[in-house]
């Protein structure tokens, strides 16, 4: 089969953190499959068909991709951040091995992007520097027991948690019955991160503790970060604290 697929990430959102492998891949589209918001953020070029669709359809829009690469298109599907985080390349996948045997032989490749979790982790110093975790809060695809259970998991491992999809209209309570499942397992002190935004215009940065944390002020594009009862804080006179999680495992007393 001559067509081929892309699976690109776009990274956080500002333009430099764009690789530029992902530009390369999106300028030698033909058609460019994708979530709205984040074809929007594509430059617009004539000789590119867009086929942007609502975000809830992703195996939809897997499939629809996947059917122009057979037709011999040079197809780019985007994703923000990474695209194998909570996006559209398992989507693709689950469409190649499900669908028609066909697609197997398309020539697919996967563009890495800076995911959210890396973007807001440089922007607070080193707060991954240890063991880490990464969740989705989203009970689209998963029970909330589970995520709880997750959670409940992680947070005894002693691991640093970064929870994407941490609050949106339709799931407005997820997030507060996240913190209170993780209260009683670590100090009040332990640092959390609410990082809105980040690399945008609108970026916000809020660093408090599991004991003050307010749900209520995360948002669908707020990724939360919570840290081990090792990670550390470093004041600073009229700036944001600096966060690390220092390399070493520091015995629990
Ligand atoms: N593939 C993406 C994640 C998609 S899930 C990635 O790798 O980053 C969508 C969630 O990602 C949002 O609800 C939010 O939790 C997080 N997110 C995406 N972009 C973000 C940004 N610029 N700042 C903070 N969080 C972001």
């Amino acid at each position: 089969m001559s067509g081929r697929l892309t699976i690109v990430g776009l990274g956080p959102g500002a333009a430099g953190m764009q690789t530029p492998q992902a530009t390369a891949a999106l300028a030698a589209a033909t058609d460019l499959v994708g979530y709205t918001t984040y074809l929007d953020r594509v430059p617009q070029c004539s000789r590119q068909v867009r086929h942007a669709s609502d975000n809830r359809v992703e195996l939809d829009r897997a499939r629809h991709a996947l059917s122009l690469a057979a037709a011999g298109r040079e197809v780019a599907v985007v994703s923000s951040g990474d695209p194998g985080v909570f996006a559209m390349a398992s989507a693709v996948f689950e469409a190649v091995e499900h669908g028609d045997p066909t697609w197997r032989g398309l020539d697919i490749v996967v563009v890495p992007g800076i995911s959210a979790v890396f973007a807001t982790a440089a922007r607070l110093g080193a707060p991954l520097g240890h063991d880490f975790c990464v969740l989705s809060l989203s009970d689209n695809l998963k029970p909330f027991d589970v995520v709880l259970a997750r959670l409940t998991a992680a947070a005894s491992a002693g691991f640093v948690i970064a929870l994407y999809n941490a609050a949106s209209r339709a799931r407005p309570w997820q997030l507060a019955a996240a913190l209170d499942v993780l209260r009683p397992i670590l100090p009040a002190a332990t640092p959390v991160v609410l990082a809105a935004a980040i690399s945008r215009e609108d970026e916000r940065i809020e660093v408090t503790t599991l004991g003050d944390a307010d749900p209520a002020r995360a948002d669908m594009r707020t990724l939360v970060l919570i840290g081990s009862a090792s990670t550390r804080r470093i004041e600073r006179r009229g700036a944001t604290p600096w966060l690390y999680t220092p390399r070493f495992h520091v015995a629990a007393t």
